[in-house]
């Protein structure tokens, strides 16, 4: 790449020398999961040989040493998003707990017949499915912002939609099947306009670009670690700090309490409040390693790598007539293109580039009711990260050619 010294980057994953069959692995999807670094794994290793304890109640060294790494951790993510401190920032498991968080604590507790919640067509199952079924039991009325034809969001119709009655603005950052990168600050602001909360869906957006909650002024953003060079059972949840404060906890149990009697309890300070139980240690002290990994890198050669690596998918992808490319155009989008290959099925296809190393995402990638939009019940995704290479879409242009001739 242009960008990034991707042959240096690559030494930190062990696991792009292993071949698939007897081809040299090609792996493009990263927007489902990306490969670990190193760095991140020796970061897990050593917790585990030399400081695994449980945290916040121990009063010994182990327990000590995991406790300041732990919580140090939440501090390493806030910076990295331009949170004010770790009070804004609650572990979780993922993006979906994220999600769940708000929508049972604050959703649960604050909707009600009359309110509207507003979602984008785009949205994941994550944000989607879990504030529809909040606006069920609650009694509120679920509304979508419209996509346009080239798969961007329609923000007039947003300000048409968006109403003193809308209580929450749900929105994906980057959309994990368009590639299309949404102007969350502006949505923000005109959720604002309407005193309604703002929660942005950062799970393809903060792997992949710089992300400032203050720029963007949202009161939520959810991302998970597993998409950023840190291990599952990662994520995190941002809040402002003043929201955060007024929602009630989501789960009950320990480390989550200051004082206890058999009628009543009452809540630790932020962001603990939010952690009841037994943390994930180690994940969390490995996804602020990840975040270490790629600050080292710098986000902003991250984003522009991503980028690079779009624009070529989609220019050799856009080579073909029987291709048919989702979203917006290769130079207005985030580093991926979900696409279907005429008459073959996108699992097909999947299955077929599999022979030569290459791995693709195949079907609706949890945007059911966006690909019913399309048109289309399932399509092929190739997604990029920081170790991906020109070459390496080369290589997944040519394996299509066998889908075609197994189903010419
Ligand atoms: N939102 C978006 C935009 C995503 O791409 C994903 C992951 N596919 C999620 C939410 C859910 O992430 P997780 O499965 O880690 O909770």
């Amino acid at each position: 790449s242009d960008v990034l010294d991707v042959a240096a980057i690559r030494e930190d994953f062990p696991v792009l020398d292993r071949e698939v069959g007897d081809e040299p692995l090609v792996y493009l999807d990263n927007g489902a999961t990306s490969q670990t670094p190193k760095q991140v794994v020796d970061t897990i290793v050593d917790y585990y040989y030399n400081y695994n304890a449980n945290v916040h109640r121990g009063i010994h060294q182990l327990s000590q040493e995991a406790s300041i790494a732990y919580e140090e951790a939440h501090d390493t993510v806030a910076e990295f998003i331009g949170a004010d401190g770790r009070e804004e920032v609650v572990f979780t498991k993922n993006t979906t707990e994220a999600e769940n968080l708000v929508a049972y604590a604050w959703g649960l507790n604050e909707l009600g017949p009359g309110d509207e919640i507003v979602l984008t067509e785009m949205e994941h199952h994550a944000s989607l499915v879990t504030w529809q079924q909040i606006g069920k039991k609650t009694g509120a009325d679920v509304k979508y912002i419209p996509i346009t034809d080239q798969g961007r969001l329609d923000v007039d119709a947003a300000r048409e939609l968006i109403t003193d009655d809308t209580e929450m603005v749900s929105v994906v950052h980057v959309s994990n099947t368009l590639g299309t990168v949404n102007p969350v600050a502006e949505i923000t602001d005109i959720a604002h306009e309407h005193d309604a909360l703002s929660f942005v869906d950062g799970a393809q957006s903060v792997p992949t670009r710089p992300v400032d909650v203050k720029e963007i002024d949202c009161d939520f953003l959810a991302f998970s670690g597993h998409k950023m060079c840190g291990p599952t059972g990662s994520g995190a949840l941002y809040g402002k700090e003043e929201v955060l404060e007024e929602m009630e906890p989501y789960l009950y149990g320990g480390d989550m309490i200051t004082k206890v009697t058999y009628e009543d309890s009452t809540w630790n300070e932020l962001p603990w409040k939010f952690e009841a139980g037994t943390p994930s240690i180690s994940e969390g002290i490995a996804l602020a390693a990840a975040v270490d990994y790629l600050e080292d890198i710098g986000m902003d050669r991250v984003r522009r790598h991503e980028e690079a690596m779009a624009e070529y998918a989609y220019d050799r992808l856009s080579e073909f007539d029987d291709i048919e490319i989702y979203g917006p155009p290769g130079d207005d989008r985030s580093g991926l293109v979900a696409f279907n290959l005429e008459s073959v099925h996108a699992h097909d296809l999947a299955s077929i580039v599999n022979d030569s190393g290459v791995a693709i995402r195949a079907g609706d990638h949890c945007t059911q009711p966006l690909h019913d939009k399309l048109g289309v019940a399932a399509s092929a995704r190739a997604s990029f990260y920081i170790y991906n290479t020109r070459e390496e879409i080369d290589v997944l242009i040519e394996a299509m050619d066998d889908a075609r001739q197994l189903f010419a």
